[in-house]
């Protein structure tokens, strides 16, 4: 068996503890999904993430509080106004306090995001997490995933305690979304001028989506020295446009969350890389974190994901056990061991 030699030079140089750039990124995301090449990549990547972080796994929850019918209508998320899927709700606050406990009690929840629409109440928000401020422990990191906001308001959510913000420049964000990209681009800034963590995603990925379309993309988040990066593959939803384009597999979001993990060797600020949803092709690939869900989802059609796509914390724990993580980044902000005991206990 010969592997090219640019290959192993890039792989190399990885080793060696260096970077790639976007031309080397888009090499590497150039094999096919089934080659010895891609899994040499996926395998590079993984070593190069299991020293990095310790070999420690992270658990994230997001509860998604409230359903509107979105102007945005993205095409690969279900509360896009043009596709009428779901009936507004906004999640009251004792329920929203009772799924915050619920993740957070299991002791094992790192942080707990928070999502609404595009266009959301910010008043609300900011009563909501003063609330959440008051009731969870205060190890659990709070992050926002909501539209765009402005330097005043990234700096009230961090005085009422938030971490990080969950933002992002989509794939072909204004073509496939009625969303601004400088819009986006500027509330990028704006979480960096605040001093908010930036959780960024090379997302919502597709097949359609050319090599050097998903390195820009990710690139960005490292530009932005983001503090979480993962990958995020678009769910195959029947009603809505870009359905017509299919769906990538695990394998080869795996593919990303590798190249995503080596060309964020060069970013001195990331804490943890994840890969959306959770799966374990992703977490022997590069990714150490996952996410448990509650509440709305832009990719499910329950409007209870808990009972649907979403994972429990209890899921992700086995998961990342199971994909050999051997210590795990407790709610109150220890690293404990990640045993076999810790999932038995979980099945009780
Ligand atoms: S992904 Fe967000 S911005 Fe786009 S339609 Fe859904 S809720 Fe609106």
């Amino acid at each position: 068996m010969r592997l090219p030699f640019a290959l192993i030079d890039v792989l190399d140089k990885v080793a060696d503890g260096a970077g790639i750039n976007k031309r080397e990124a888009s090499y590497l995301l150039g094999f096919d999904e089934h080659s010895i090449e891609a899994s040499l990549i996926r395998a590079v990547a993984n070593d190069v993430s299991r020293e990095r972080f310790g070999n420690c796994g992270v658990v994230q929850g997001q509860i998604g509080v409230e359903i509107m019918p979105c102007p945005a209508n993205c095409g690969f998320c279900v509360f896009g106004a043009k596709y009428k899927m779901f009936e507004p709700y906004v999640m009251p606050e004792e329920e929203i306090l009772e799924k915050a406990l619920a993740f957070s009690e299991t002791g094992r929840l790192s942080s707990l995001f928070i999502m609404t629409m595009h266009q959301f109440g910010f008043d609300r928000l900011v009563k909501t997490i003063e609330m959440l401020r008051h009731h969870i422990l205060p190890e659990i990191e709070i992050v926002v995933n909501i539209g765009d906001f402005d330097r005043k308001q990234g700096e009230e959510l961090k005085a009422v305690g938030v971490n990080g913000a969950y933002h992002v420049l989509r794939l072909r964000e204004g073509i496939d979304t009625n969303l601004d990209p400088e819009k986006r681009v500027k509330t990028l800034g704006v979480i960096k001028d605040v001093g908010l963590d930036l959780h960024y995603c090379c997302e919502p990925l597709g097949p359609e989506h050319s090599n050097e379309e998903i390195v820009e993309q990710m690139f960005r988040g490292i530009e932005y020295e983001c503090a979480e990066h993962a990958a995020m593959k678009r769910v195959w939803v029947e009603q809505l446009p870009l359905a017509r384009f299919g769906q990538i597999t695990e394998l080869r979001l795996a593919q990303v969350v590798a190249v995503v993990t080596l060309a964020s060797v060069n970013n001195p600020a990331l804490k943890h890389i994840a890969v959306h949803e959770p799966n374990k092709i992703g977490l022997t690939s590069g990714a150490n974190t996952v996410y448990a869900e509650s509440g709305s989802n832009p990719r499910d059609c329950d409007a209870e994901t808990e009972t649907c796509r979403g994972r429990t914390v209890d899921d992700c724990v086995e998961m990342l056990f199971d994909s050999g993580f051997s210590s795990l980044l407790y709610g109150n902000g220890c690293v404990g061991s990640l045993t076999h005991e810790v999932c038995q206990h979980l099945q009780i």
